[in-house]
């Protein structure tokens, strides 16, 4: 018979195990970091006004700029466009327009650079794109084969502020780690001034990745990509698809909340609340936040960081 472990009197074992110090008080502590928002183009009608109660919830907490995809191929150009113009035309936010460059020639992607440029869009988000799920990736014969020549066409064709995608976890058709890192340092050579990242749920692995890139002689800033997440199934579904790893922790931590999305949301609410604050604590200052077109994890994290809305609140905002 095996003999059960002695056990330590309870406060004997709360007192002998390794002391946590608490985070920092975000608000005590500098000016408030540094944000930006990423909305998706809607689709319907229905998704058209979720976005525009969207921003209009977000709008106060004056974020740096808030960008709009494009989605798979080009196929939102339109609906990237209308959403990109309309925010310029109606708030008091910067856009920022998310362009690929797979499946269409140079020509092609100019001409939707120049449009941005004279409809007044100063600030590109610059990408390749991905193929079709299962299909490798062909550059256009006529078109800009990597975000890296994007960039420098871009650059060519006007000053606009560029930022370019980067991959803490490695993107998934990189040859290796260290070709990828090569790839990030081109980009920023080829004249964009700032990277976004790919999510990441272990903040180990992004400080990790920018001690990285300081080593490579990177300095502009390679902001996180958070990603505040309330449905871990489809979460956990399009990480795959991305390469970007999910901790077992994460997983035990949604367990048993599929049917209760309030209990969802708050345990999201608490993980990326913690993520941010470590970041913070890591010295951290700007983030970008992929919404989802939904404004309220997005809201209360950036609350938590010590951001407060600038205008007073709008009707369409409830709660205490
Ligand atoms: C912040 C962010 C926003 C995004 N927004 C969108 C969006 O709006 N729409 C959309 O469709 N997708 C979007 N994506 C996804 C992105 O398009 C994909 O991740 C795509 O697979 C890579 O795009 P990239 O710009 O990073 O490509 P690149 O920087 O061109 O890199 C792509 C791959 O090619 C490799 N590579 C680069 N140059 C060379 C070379 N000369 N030789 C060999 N290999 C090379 C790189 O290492 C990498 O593996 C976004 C991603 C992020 C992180």
């Amino acid at each position: 018979m095996i003999e059960a472990a002695p056990t330590a009197p309870t406060l004997a074992r709360w007192l002998t195990g390794p002391r946590v110090t608490g985070l920092p008080a975000p608000l005590c502590e500098g000016p408030p970091p540094l944000l930006s928002f990423e909305f998706f183009p809607p689709r319907t009608e229905a998704l058209e006004v979720q976005l525009w109660s969207c921003i209009r919830r977000l709008e106060p907490m004056a974020p740096r700029f808030v960008s709009v995809t494009y989605g798979a191929g080009g196929s939102t150009q339109a609906r990237t466009h209308a959403t990109v113009t309309r925010i310029l035309a109606e708030t008091a936010l910067t856009p920022a327009a998310h362009l690929t460059c797979i499946g269409a020639s140079r020509h092609e992607v100019d001409e939707v650079a120049r449009r941005y440029w004279d409809a007044g869009v100063r600030h590109i988000v610059a990408l390749r794109g991905d193929p079709p799920p299962g299909e490798p990736y062909v550059p256009h014969p006529d078109g800009y084969r990597y975000a890296a020549d994007l960039v420098a066409g871009l650059r060519a064709i006007a000053p606009f502020e560029i930022s370019v995608a980067a991959y803490p976890e490695t993107h998934p058709q990189a040859p290796g780690a260290a070709a990828d890192l090569d790839n990030l340092k081109r980009k920023l050579d080829a004249g964009a001034t700032r990277a976004i990242t790919q999510y990441f749920f272990d903040t180990e692995i992004y400080l990790r990745f920018l001690d990285r890139c300081l080593a490579a002689g990177i300095t502009a800033p390679i902001v996180p990509g958070i990603m505040p997440v309330s449905n871990f199934a489809q979460a956990a579904r399009f990480s795959a698809l991305c390469g970007a790893s999910v901790p077992a922790w994460l997983g035990a931590l949604f367990e048993g909340t599929e049917q209760d999305p309030e209990i969802r949301r708050m345990v999201a609410a608490v993980v990326a609340a913690e993520q941010v604050r470590l970041l913070q604590a890591n010295g951290v200052d700007e983030f970008h936040f992929y919404t989802l077109n939904r404004p309220e994890l997005t809201y209360a994290i950036a609350h938590i960081l010590g951001v407060r809305p600038t205008a007073p609140r709008t009707a369409g905002m409830t709660g205490g």
